[in-house]
């Protein structure tokens, strides 16, 4: 992900049909809901076999009951494994509105039995937990459930008409209703994590969206057999900058470099402003030269941004790599490489500033001034990640 928090990108706006939470919460609150709605409409519906002359005798008898078990039935599964796919979901709602048409079948008065608002759990499935089009057929479901349901209540083919139309019209719009009232949440639910972790002076990511991303990085690092490389900028003289134009001119400034290093950090890193002018920029490279390169583009664009009044200030950037190893927290470890690319700045900062320092990186030969600085050795490194030999 890129620096400026891209609010309309996949990863931001709701999938289709999604729900509330993650995928693995999606599934399993779909499961234990369809669980519990099953086994009390079977439970509900075993009432009827209790009450004298409600099912018809015969194999209805034992199609109903057989109809009831499985809707109990079906509902242990998914309460043990606690997931339920999108198809899997879409099938057991349309198992539903089959259920409900056996049981009209099977019911010597189904107009007083067997009420077409049992077409609810279904219709309140799909509302809730499936894509547009699963619920469009749905709801022709429902009138099809509706129509079979009440066919032998109606002595004329035009009160079977209305009264289709009124029990599977108002389940349908009480389907259509939940669903946008769903996908208003979902927008707003999604625009609320946006700002929770994007800075809004800058538009970048904020350092909760960086602490978030740490253990994905780390992972793919040790996957890739790659090294995390975490580079701190702070900008210099900023202070005075500010004394000496204003604190508007000084944020505009703020703006020119977020935007600059937007445009230059590649896809994947993550770039975040940490605090007042210090910015963080993670990513995953093959070796200490990588990382120089990277910081050499990030200083000289920095250097190169300038305001529409004119105003430019240059950045010193300090660097610190990681090999990730098993067992790590990457939250932990984010932040201890973070402090040690932040040692690396204030040696930046220490020999003249517009500048890079590293944590015993060897020297690519850049452009521009750069230090290779040999610091204490870090406090978090174990000797399978020691930064000098690790970064050699
Ligand atoms: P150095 O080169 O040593 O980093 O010097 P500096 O002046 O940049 O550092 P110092 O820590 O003394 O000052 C940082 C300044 O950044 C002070 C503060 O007013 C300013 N600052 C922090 N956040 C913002 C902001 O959001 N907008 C503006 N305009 N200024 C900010
Ligand atoms: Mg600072
Ligand atoms: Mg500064």
């Amino acid at each position: 992900m890129t620096a400026r928090r891209q609010t309309d990108s996949p990863r931001d706006s709701p999938a289709p049909g999604a729900t509330l939470g993650t995928r693995g919460t999606e599934h399993r609150v779909t499961a234990l809901t369809m669980a519990a709605l099953l086994f009390v409409g079977g439970l509900m519906g075993s009432v009827n076999l209790a009450v004298g002359g409600g099912v018809r005798d015969g194999a209805a008898h034992w199609v109903y009951i057989g109809a009831m078990a499985l809707c109990m039935l079906i509902s242990v599964p998914l309460l043990l494994r606690e997931r339920a796919g999108r198809s899997q979901t879409f099938a057991l709602v349309l198992l539903g509105d089959l259920v409900y048409v056996v049981v009209a079948f099977c019911l010597r008065d189904p107009a007083h039995y067997a009420t077409p608002l049992m077409l609810l759990f279904p219709a309140f499935v799909a509302a809730w937990f499936l894509g547009p089009w699963q619920l469009g057929i749905n709801m022709l479901a429902t009138v099809a459930a509706c129509l079979a349901g009440l066919w032998n209540n109606y002595a004329s083919g035009a009160d079977l008409t209305i009264q289709t139309a009124v029990n599977a019209g108002m389940l349908n719009a009480t389907a259509v209703g939940v669903f946008v009232l769903r996908r208003r949440i979902q927008r707003l639910l999604a625009a609320t994590q946006a700002l929770s972790s994007t800075d809004p002076l800058t538009g970048l990511s904020n350092r909760r969206f960086l602490t978030q991303q740490a253990p994905r990085m780390w992972r793919q690092a040790r996957r890739d057999g790659t090294r995390v490389a975490a580079m701190v900028l702070d900008l210099d003289h900023f202070k005075r900058l500010n004394d000496a134009h204003g604190h508007a001119a000084g944020d505009a400034v703020l703006q020119a470099v977020a935007g600059a290093l937007a445009a230059t950090v590649r896809p994947a890193d993550v770039l975040a402003r940490t605090g007042g002018e210090e910015l963080v920029v993670l990513g995953l490279v093959g070796d200490g030269t990588e990382a120089h390169h990277l910081a050499e583009r990030l200083r000289a664009a920095v250097a190169a941004s300038c305001t529409d009044d004119g105003h430019r200030v240059t950045a010193s950037i300090g660097i610190a790599l990681t090999r990730p190893v098993d067992g790590d927290d990457p939250g932990d470890a984010l932040w201890r490489l973070i402090d040690r690319a932040d040692a690396a700045m204030y040696e930046a900062k220490r020999l003249g500033r517009d500048r890079i320092a590293a944590v015993d990186l060897p020297s690519p030969r850049p452009a521009r001034p750069v230090e290779a600085v040999p610091l204490p050795p870090a406090d978090d490194a174990p000797q399978a990640e020691t930064p000098a030999s690790d970064v050699a």
